[in-house]
């Protein structure tokens, strides 16, 4: 058993059951931004019994004791990071695929001025096509 992992659920006030470690173990150390259903899938595959009650419960647990963060990218679908501090998101238009997008790469205007508002946290999300990657070059 992951005991690092196990260290970390308890850091964050989270008892570490075998199910909630099979989750974490996952969801945590992940970069796909899975929806819950995703999630279920993953670690169905190794804890067939796990249930998509526990899975849900466990993600919410995740989200509230600071473990994970979720977010809603795309209209009704709301996905999982645990990547806390703060970047951008880019969505694929044609895969679907969320890929993080460091913090320095985008510049946005002044949020803190913004009169009649108390900004909490912000992001920006942009969607599009990847590129191919130029020739001779890795990724
Ligand atoms: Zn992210």
């Amino acid at each position: 058993m992951d005991t690092a992992l196990a260290h970390r659920l308890r850091t964050a006030g989270v008892q570490p059951s075998a199910q909630r470690l099979a989750v974490a173990s996952y969801v945590l150390d992940t970069l796909e931004h899975p929806s819950a259903d995703q999630v279920l899938e993953r670690v169905q595959a190794e804890l067939p019994m796990l249930s998509r009650a526990t899975v849900y419960n466990t993600l919410h647990l995740f989200v509230r004791q600071g473990l994970l963060r979720q977010l809603v990218l795309a209209e009704g679908k709301v996905v999982y990071d645990p990547r806390l501090e703060p970047h951008h998101h880019f969505i694929d238009d044609q895969t679907g695929r969320i890929e993080d997008v460091p913090w320095q790469a985008v510049k946005v205007g002044d949020v803190g001025t913004l009169r009649g508002y108390e900004i909490r946290e912000y992001m920006v999300v942009m969607r599009g096509r990847r590129l191919p990657a130029p020739r001779g070059k890795k990724k």
